[in-house]
This record gives C-alpha cells, sequence and structure tokens, in this order.
C-alpha cells in the first residue's frame, strides 16, 4: 500500500498530450485575438474600444483559467469524471448502511473538495479517475471514521483522537472553574482552532453550557434554569454561540425537560445528558441516556431505595427489563452506558488497559495532555484492587446486570452509542476502541458495536446527511484498516489510513 502522487508515480494516461494540445489550442486563439484587435486598431469610439478591449482581456483571462485548470487537473481521469483529490484504489467497503455486516468489494473511491464524489463497484467498467493523492487499499476495509459522541474537550485530546480514527466529537459540557471564568468561550475558542481546515483534530461540535433545574448543581458550566418561561431564550441564547445541541443535568423537574425537548425538537437539536431516572426522561420525549445509573433506578427491584443510591445496578430486576427495553426501541432511545468509563477498571482488560495508558502517556502523540489531567487518566484507569469484600460483589454484580442489560437492548435493535467521556477521565482517541471492546465482551456483535461509533452517533446528533456512513455525497472522513472489525473488534485500531474532510491525517 501506498500513497501515491501524479504525476510522478501515477501517470496520467492522456494527459501530458492532452496539455500540449490545449496549450497550443489557447496560444493560437490568444494570438487570433490579438492579431485581430491589432487589425481593427484603436477605434476613435471609446465605448467600443472598452467593451472590445473588455472582450479580449476576459477571453485572455478565461484562456488562462482553463489553461491553470487544466494544469491543477492535469491527473484527472477520463472526460466527465470529477476532479479528484484523492483515490482509494480498491478496497472493501464497509459503508455502515445496513443493519447487519456488508462487505463488498469496489473498484475504489473518489473524494473531491472534502466529499466523497464517487463510490464504484468492482464489476464496473467505469475507470478511476487519477488524483495527486492514491491510497492502494487492496483487500484492506474502508469504512467511515468514528464519532464519539460523548466527550469534554481538554487540551491533548484532538491529536490522539484523529490518529485513533476519530474524525468527530461531540463535547457535551464545557471545562468549569479549572478552564477559566467563562465555559463557552473556552469550548468555542477551542472549537474554532480544532475545526480550522489544516488542523491535527477531529470536526468538533459543542453543547455549550450544561442545563439544570432551580435546584440544580451550582457550577460554572451549569446554568440552572429558574423558570419554563427562561427555556426559550436560553436555547437560543446558545444556538447564538454554535451549540449543535443541549446537554442537560439530572435535576431538570420533568416539566423543565418536557420544555427543552419541545424546544430544542424545534430548532432541529439533539438533546443529550443525565437523566435521574430513565423512565421519567423518556416519557417527557428524551431520546438520549447516558450512563446506565438512570436504568437501573427505571427496572430496580426496590424503587424507592434505588432512588436514593448512586449506582444501583446491582438491584436490576430482569422481570422488569423486557417491557423497558421494549419501551426504548420502540422510543428510539440511544443508549451511552459509558461502560469504560464505570466498569473499564473492574474488566478482565484493566490491566492491560492501565499499562498501556502508562506507556502512550510517554508518547510524542500525548504530549500535549497537562500533567494533572494525565495524573487523572491514570488514576480513573487503575485496576480495582482496594475495595472491601462487599463493595466488590455489588459492582461485579452491577457490571454483570448492565452487560446483560445491554446485550438483550442490542439484541432488539437497541440503539447503543459507544461514546466515551473522553477528556473528562478517559484517555482520548483509544477509548473507543476500549468501549467497543467492553460491549463486544458483553455479548454485543462487533458489527453493532461499530454501529454505535460510526451511523448511530451520526443520527443521534442529527448530522447524518454529513457523516457515520461512506456514501456518495458525504463528508470524506474515511479509515482503511488491515482487518475487518465487523468479525473482530480489535481490528478497529488496525489502522493505516485515518481521512478527515479528503485529507490524510494518519499514514503508515
Ligand atoms: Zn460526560
Amino acid at each position: 500500500m501506498k500513497v501515491g502522487r501524479c504525476p510522478k508515480s501515477q501517470p496520467a494516461d492522456p494527459q501530458p498530450a492532452t496539455i500540449v494540445a490545449l496549450t497550443v489550442g489557447v496560444n493560437v486563439i490568444m494570438i487570433r485575438v490579438a492579431q485581430k484587435s491589432r487589425r481593427t486598431g484603436r477605434s476613435k469610439r471609446k465605448g467600443v474600444d472598452t467593451m472590445r478591449s473588455w472582450k479580449e482581456n476576459g477571453m485572455r483571462v478565461l484562456m488562462l483559467v482553463l489553461f491553470a485548470a487544466l494544469l491543477v487537473t492535469g491527473c484527472s481521469g477520463p472526460a466527465g469524471s470529477p476532479a479528484a483529490d484523492l483515490v482509494i484504489r480498491g478496497g472493501q467497503l464497509l459503508d455502515m448502511t445496513s443493519d447487519e455486516p456488508r462487505l463488498r468489494p469496489i473498484k475504489g473511491l473518489v473524494v473531491s473538495g472534502g466529499k466523497i464524489v464517487r463510490i464504484i463497484a468492482a464489476d464496473s467498467s467505469e475507470e478511476l479517475p487519477n488524483a495527486p493523492e492514491v491510497i492502494e487499499a487492496g483487500t484492506n476495509i474502508v469504512m467511515p471514521g468514528l464519532i464519539d459522541a460523548h466527550i469534554h474537550f481538554r487540551l491533548g485530546v484532538p491529536e490522539p483522537a484523529l490518529h485513533y480514527g476519530v474524525t468527530t466529537v461531540m463535547d457535551t459540557g464545557p471545562c468549569g472553574a479549572p478552564c477559566g471564568d467563562d465555559p463557552n468561550a473556552f469550548i468555542i475558542g477551542h472549537a474554532k482552532t480544532v475545526n480550522a481546515p489544516d488542523a491535527d483534530g477531529p470536526t468538533m461540535y459543542y453543547t455549550g453550557n450544561k442545563l439544570d433545574g432551580p435546584d440544580g448543581i451550582e457550577a460554572l458550566e451549569i446554568y440552572r434554569l429558574q423558570s419554563l418561561e427562561e427555556i426559550p431564550e436560553k436555547i437560543d441564547e446558545l444556538v447564538q454561540l454554535g451549540a449543535s445541541g443541549i446537554k442537560v443535568e439530572e435535576n431538570l423537574p420533568p416539566e423543565y425537560r418536557r420544555k427543552i425537548m419541545e424546544e430544542a425538537n424545534r430548532r432541529g437539536l439533539p438533546v443529550v445528558g443525565h437523566s435521574r431516572d430513565a423512565r421519567e426522561s423518556i416519557s417527557v420525549g428524551m431520546k438520549f441516556i447516558e450512563h446506565m445509573n438512570p436504568i437501573a433506578r427505571s427496572v430496580a427491584t426496590d424503587l424507592e431505595k434505588a432512588a436514593k443510591e448512586a449506582d444501583p445496578s446491582d438491584q436490576m430486576d430482569f422481570s422488569k427489563v423486557e417491557e423497558f427495553i421494549q419501551l426504548m426501541v420502540e422510543e428510539e432511545v440511544y443508549l451511552n452506558p459509558t461502560l469504560l468509563g464505570r466498569y473499564g477498571a473492574m474488566s478482565p482488560w484493566a490491566q492491560e488497559f492501565y499499562e498501556e495508558d502508562q506507556q502512550l502517556l510517554e508518547t510524542e502523540l500525548f504530549a500535549k495532555v497537562p500533567k494533572e489531567i494525565a495524573a487523572r487518566y491514570l488514576d480513573r484507569g487503575r485496576p480495582a484492587r482496594d475495595m472491601s469484600p462487599e463493595e466488590k460483589a455489588k459492582r461485579e454484580k452491577g457490571y454483570a446486570n448492565v452487560q446483560r442489560f445491554i446485550r438483550e437492548f442490542s439484541e432488539q435493535g437497541g440503539l447503543l452509542l459507544a461514546a466515551t467521556d473522553m477528556g473528562n477521565s478517559r484517555m482520548p482517541g483509544i477509548a473507543i476502541h476500549r468501549e467497543m471492546q467492553l460491549f463486544v465482551d458483553a455479548g454485543v456483535a462487533s458489527y453493532k458495536a461499530l454501529l454505535g461509533a460510526t451511523r448511530y452517533p451520526a443520527e443521534m446528533m442529527k448530522k447524518a446527511d454529513l457523516i457515520g456512513t461512506l456514501e456518495e455525497g458525504k463528508q470524506a472522513d474515511i479509515l482503511v484498516l488491515g482487518s475487518n472489525p465487523a468479525d473482530d473488534i480489535a481490528a478497529s485500531k488496525d489502522l493505516r489510513y485515518v481521512i478527515r474532510k479528503g485529507k490524510i491525517v494518519r499514514a503508515p
């Protein structure tokens, strides 16, 4: 596999001759225009003169533009094909459009202007155009870039995120007091930097300030609503600041949550974030449940007891679960369990993840991670050793219940999101691969885990017209992998190329 550069490594078939012919053509036309102009001589009528020189200059400009365009696209292919910036030649397409894994060999994929302009089937007679950059994909897997729909931007997040194939993120709550006195300004400023065309980071969407109820959490990054009337105005204010979604906290009275849902729906914005009780949130129209504790509080054996606990996952009553999953599936609720954040340190991978984090934090890729944040990443991932036997038993039971819940949820068509909370407490970039691994450990099909990092988050974020699948017209956020992650989820890390908006940002 290699990146070719036309014309050096990709000699363009008809082009050199065409260029010569056209160069000659342009010159002939321009000479003729000039001769005609000389023959006519200077007209005494100024108007006509101006008109003619405008025509001549216009003609020259037009010819020069045509000539320049030809030079630029000098290695583009057959007439009529779009001018390509990048061509992926060969490959097996895992476009993520289907509900079950579907892999199909392709002749290639054409990128122009940051978009996928053409996907050519393997058996098509259509020729691939040449392009300044060519990736020879052979039998590699070609799939959409990953989307992490739940991050908290911190310094040191963008570079590893992109390196690990995350081409889009959604920040769902800006850093508070430790990052200055204006959390919205903090996230807007960083979004500008990260979203610049040449930035070394994923495309970043954000929610800005979190919304909570009158008795909600007191924190700089949380806005406590004091009345229902205030909601439309507050949402408009966030939209003005560039918010692509609304983040809610768990202490919102149901009527506040319902009003937020109505106002956000009216503006086409997703609402993400915390709930106290998942059933209550779903009943007022919420389509996103973050973490597993609000689920556990809805299906616990003793609801009153569970309501008072931070994480009553160990108390799930599975005779209540089937009906609850049905409700979530019918209501098309996205579930973002954040397994890595809550249970990663108890998983069989804990030691391996922990050692890997220690090594990674020493590398150049993670060099921008501030020391105190690095310490937090390590601390949160530390394998859970120092627990009382009771605490250990409770957490193990909780994890087993959560695993069973998400397996059944996925099997019944539930929309699982592999979004990670990275930046806040989880190692950027690598987190999404681990979250998918934990899904698979729970019994979720690898392909469903991948959907939770591609098409599902795109749909949840209401960005499915742009990202999440590989289709003509979509943004060219593309991964080229050495092996198929739909067969074995560990292959999601077998990255050869990462392409963001049509630009190669990682190559072997
Ligand atoms: Zn979070």
